[in-house]
């Protein structure tokens, strides 16, 4: 007696790494310990915003921030990350003061 097995050895491995910029950004793993610290300065809507208006050098308009890291220089936090549209590398200041 068989059944009718239709496919067998259909993977059923999902990756999902989708990562889009709708993760979380209130705890980010790729920020030092001072950039986060200040990082949660920010309200979660000015965090929104400042990542969505990254200015892109080849774009030449305000793009989103992805795959960033955060880090703490002369007391401004520094995102650096690529650019949504062209990947080129994008930077971003935010001046703590
Ligand atoms: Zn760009």
């Amino acid at each position: 007696m068989e059944s009718g097995s239709s496919k067998p050895g259909t993977p059923m491995i999902r990756k999902a790494r989708n990562y889009t910029g709708a993760m979380s950004i209130e705890s980010i793993p790729n920020f030092t310990k001072p950039a986060m610290a200040l990082w949660s300065r920010f309200s979660s809507e000015h965090k929104k915003l400042l990542l969505a208006n990254v200015w892109c050098g080849a774009c030449r308009h305000e793009v989103t921030i992805t795959n960033f890291t955060g880090a703490v220089k002369s007391g401004d936090l520094l995102l650096v990350g690529k650019c949504a549209e062209c990947h080129g590398d994008v930077a971003w200041v935010i001046e703590s003061a």
